[in-house]
């Protein structure tokens, strides 16, 4: 919005900032606030938008206590045997360069096992996919189907489809990622391409084999999206606010008492495995119930279901449908075929689920940190410049973070 004195210097925001500031100033209430703002709007002769007010709180809040850092969090975040997220590593960076995610990749990898294979699901932003590819393999690569499914739909946009049309596509989509059957998904493909020949392009260039789950050629236990990385994201968002040394502090403590806890936790389950695995396994069982079931050996088994008939053999634990070796866990057919050889359900889950499995990856804890000789972040206050650069500092021994500049608009909270 114009403004008499928009033009000149000071800026607007900072005159703000310089009324915010105020030591032991209290606001009463966003309409105590919006009082002020109009007050000092009218004293100095202009108006006053939203998005200048919401810049003088940022800077007013810099100027009190060093400022957000604007720079971004790289994060790998695993799933625990009980599919809960299990925070392996993160990095403070001043943006999401291909440079930054290989040094991170790069150290994720040392610190790994090495005869670990691991499966890297990702928003396949470019430089992820560039990094993926020089510091694992290609293959290991899975794309997040929630963020491939956000751009397709995006780029349907671009015709003028009808409503119905659109929702086919959709479905066609659907099936392609979610199913375990390679003539369903080439069924699929073929349906849309006689659809619409553009949105099949679309498909094949996004490379399915990525994303699609009867493509992808390693095991992935039937995960499809980056989800854990975007929980992850949502449980640090206080945090993310505070200067740098604050992010790393806080989400360290956070961490330590998150493992403590996950770790107590795994030494009470009663069961083998834990309460979300349990609750796959029962239902399961329950769809298992009506099925009609063949003996052809003491461990091969046709089933007879509304599908059709899919030939299970337990010693090997898969299934026609292809689920149970893509998820390591006994799909209906499974558990209808194991109860109906009287044998034990949970005999034949993967270990990566069993209690034991839990109890080993929350077994290492996090060691305390020192932090009272650390140098102090009262530099801060005169260090910054208007842009947010870091300025040179005098003292040699203090902690700097990295140089970045502002993302811009209003950050995402929630
Ligand atoms: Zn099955």
């Amino acid at each position: 919005m114009s403004s008499s004195i928009d033009s000149v210097t000071p800026l607007v925001s900072d005159l703000w900032k310089s009324l915010i500031k105020e030591e032991g100033q209290i606001f009463d209430g966003i309409v105590n606030v919006r009082d002020v703002l109009h007050k000092f709007a009218l004293a100095n002769r202009f108006m006053f938008n939203y998005k200048k007010a919401w810049r003088g709180k940022e800077k007013a809040k810099e100027a009190v206590d060093g400022g957000p850092f604007h720079g971004y969090m790289l994060k790998a975040t695993a799933l625990d045997a009980n599919n809960g997220i299990y925070p392996v590593a993160f990095k403070i960076v001043k943006s999401e360069s291909l440079e930054n995610w290989l040094w991170f990749l790069e150290n994720l990898k040392a610190a790994l096992n090495e005869d670990r294979e691991i499966i890297i699901i990702s928003d396949r932003s470019q430089s992820i996919i560039s990094a993926v590819r020089q510091v694992y393999s290609d293959e290991m690569h899975a794309h997040c189907f929630r963020h491939l499914k956000e751009n397709f739909l995006k780029f349907l946009e671009k015709y003028h489809l009808s409503k119905a049309t659109k929702g086919t596509l959709e479905d066609h989509l659907d099936i392609i990622a979610y199913t375990f059957q390679v003539k369903a998904c080439d069924r699929a493909l073929d349906r849309m391409k006689r659809l619409c020949a553009e949105a099949y392009d679309w498909v094949i260039e996004s490379e399915p084999k990525h994303w699609a789950k009867c493509q992808f050629p390693k095991k992935r236990y039937g995960k499809l999206y980056s989800n854990v990385a975007e929980s992850f994201n949502g449980w640090v968002l206080k945090e993310r606010e505070l200067p740098i040394m604050g992010i790393i502090e806080k989400t360290r403590e956070k961490l330590t008492k998150y493992i403590y806890k996950r770790k107590n936790k795994a030494i009470l389950w009663k069961l083998l495995v834990g309460k979300r695995i349990d609750e796959i396994l029962a239902l399961n069982v329950k769809l298992g119930e009506k099925m009609q079931i063949m003996s052809c050996s003491t461990h091969i088994f046709e089933v007879r279901e509304i599908h059709g008939n899919f030939g299970v053999d337990i010693e090997r634990k898969s299934c026609g449908c292809g689920k149970w070796e893509a998820t390591g866990l006994p799909c209906e057919n499974g558990c209808a075929t194991t109860m109906k050889a009287n044998l034990n359900v949970y005999d034949f889950v993967e270990e990566c689920y069993h209690k034991e499995t839990q109890c080993q990856i929350y077994s290492e804890t996090m060691r305390p940190v020192p932090t009272h000789d650390m140098p102090s972040l009262d530099f801060f206050e005169d260090e910054t410049d208007d842009d947010g650069y870091i300025n040179e500092l005098s003292e040699p021994d203090k902690l700097l973070p990295p140089r970045c500049k502002k993302p811009p608009g209003r950050p995402r909270r929630k």
